[in-house]
């Protein structure tokens, strides 16, 4: 386990992704174009062509869907990993029946719109560094 008090003053940024954005590369160059070094990010919108991913503890199993689904939460960070920002998400979507399915967020494309929130610290707190045991790069 590793607490950190937070001693920093934040930034919020409102952010609303259009038809066709790739939700982690645009985080990614938001991240760097507003000098964003830690933070975390919340969002609901719509999108299409998703990959998500399972880790199974030695590897992500990864799935491609194709659908259009509703994003009923996008959850996650933004960290320092070897010197440039890296967005690390969670999705849960929503299928026209109702159903969610979810996991680690790879990529998926704006279908319609989606309304991120970024709360960033004016300082890092912590940054990614590769961890032998769980073979994952872990906030450090
Ligand atoms: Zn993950």
């Amino acid at each position: 386990m590793r607490v950190e008090k937070c001693k920093s003053k934040f930034n919020v940024f409102f952010i609303r992704l259009d038809p066709g954005e790739e939700v982690i590369t645009t985080l990614e160059k938001i991240a760097v174009e507003n000098d964003i070094r830690f933070g975390f990010i919340f969002g609901i919108g719509a999108v299409k062509n998703v990959e998500i991913g399972y880790y199974t503890g030695k590897r992500y199993v990864r799935n491609r869907l194709y659908e259009f689904f509703e994003v009923t939460s996008l959850i996650g960070n933004i960290s320092m990993l070897k010197d440039k920002p890296f967005v690390h998400c969670h999705i849960t979507l929503g299928k026209e029946s109702g159903e969610i399915i979810g996991g680690h967020l790879f990529k998926a494309e704006i279908s319609y719109t989606m309304e991120i929130m970024i709360i960033a610290t004016e300082q890092p707190i912590l940054e990614r560094k590769y961890d032998e045991k769980t073979k994952l790069n872990i906030l450090s």
